[in-house]
């Protein structure tokens, strides 16, 4: 029977090892689209939020040049010691123009080309925090050793799979990134040993793309018609055969946010240095 990575008790180890945060009264900046539903993430934020002692500035924006100028304004204000842009935002705003402009050192999501360019030459102490939730949980629950594992991301944006195989390729995985264009990949999926799946389909990855034994991390995050959340895996066909595979909800989503958490005591620890 395959081991269930729950999210809930890695996000306590880390809330745990961040107790010293509680006494700084830190301050995270959050901007959002005015009307977006980012709702299920902000009340997860609140409460880890309440639950480190640290204060929720929100800013809802609803042009560009407000995102900006939120973001210029928070730069430069001693009190804000992080800044996360709470996506979605309308398509045709230039996203990375306003993340560009979020000091590195104030930077929770680490999607800063300067934390970026770190973190791809092995150097990075901000990582962007679900694929640090990825790696996290693995450590947590210790089902297979990185080292010459094969593993396959599947998906490639610069906030998940990206930085997901750059983390596993620097703890010595042979890993493999495919995304939409890549042909045929059951055949390749079947032979990996761990695989991660961010694409934002659900049922995407059924029993057809794995193999006996191997580790499955869900990170998709599908809200159905009817309100349902679902992950990127045909979990009822898929979990039978695996070793260890995360659920959704309540696998990598509750490690995201405190793993956001860590790096704003990062930027903390950077902006008193
Ligand atoms: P994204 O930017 O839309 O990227 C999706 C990736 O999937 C792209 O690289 C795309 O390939 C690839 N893809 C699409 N169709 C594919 C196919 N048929 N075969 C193989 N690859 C395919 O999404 P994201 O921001 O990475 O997020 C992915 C999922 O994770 C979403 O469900 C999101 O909600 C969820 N998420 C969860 C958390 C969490 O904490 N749990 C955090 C962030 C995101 P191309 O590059 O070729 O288009």
């Amino acid at each position: 029977m395959a081991l269930i990575m729950k999210g809930k008790p890695v996000a306590d180890a880390i809330y745990e090892e961040l107790q010293p945060m509680t006494s700084l009264n830190l301050t995270l900046g959050i901007i959002k689209y005015k009307g977006s539903d980012a709702g299920g993430y902000l009340s997860g934020l609140s409460k880890a939020a309440q639950r480190l002692n640290v204060q929720l500035r929100v800013n809802e924006v609803e042009q560009f040049q407000e995102l900006t100028q939120s973001v210029v304004a928070m730069g430069n204000d001693p009190q804000v010691h992080g800044i996360l842009l709470l996506k979605p935002f309308p398509k045709e705003w230039n996203f990375r123009q306003a993340s560009d402009l979020i000091p590195p050192e104030k930077d929770v999501d680490a999607l800063h080309p300067v934390n970026f360019g770190k973190l791809a030459q092995g150097r990075g102490k901000l990582v962007p925090a679900t694929p640090q939730a990825v790696l996290s949980i693995l450590d947590f629950y210790n089902v297979l050793p990185l080292e010459g594992a094969n593993a396959l991301v599947i998906g490639r944006s610069e906030a998940v799979g990206l930085p997901a195989f750059l983390q596993l390729m620097q703890r010595n995985a042979t890993v493999t990134v495919a995304h939409s264009r890549t042909k045929d990949l059951p055949s390749l999926s079947r032979q990996a040993d761990l695989v991660v799946v961010a694409v934002g389909k659900p049922n995407f990855l059924t029993k057809d793309h794995v193999k006996e034994g191997a580790v499955v991390i869900d990170v998709g995050t599908n809200v159905l018609e009817d309100g349902k959340v679902v992950g990127d895996v045909d979990r009822e066909n898929v979990e039978p055969l695996v070793r260890a595979i995360t659920p959704v909800p309540g696998g990598v989503g509750s490690v995201t946010t405190a793993c956001l958490f860590k790096n704003l005591f990062l930027c903390y620890q950077e902006q008193t240095r």
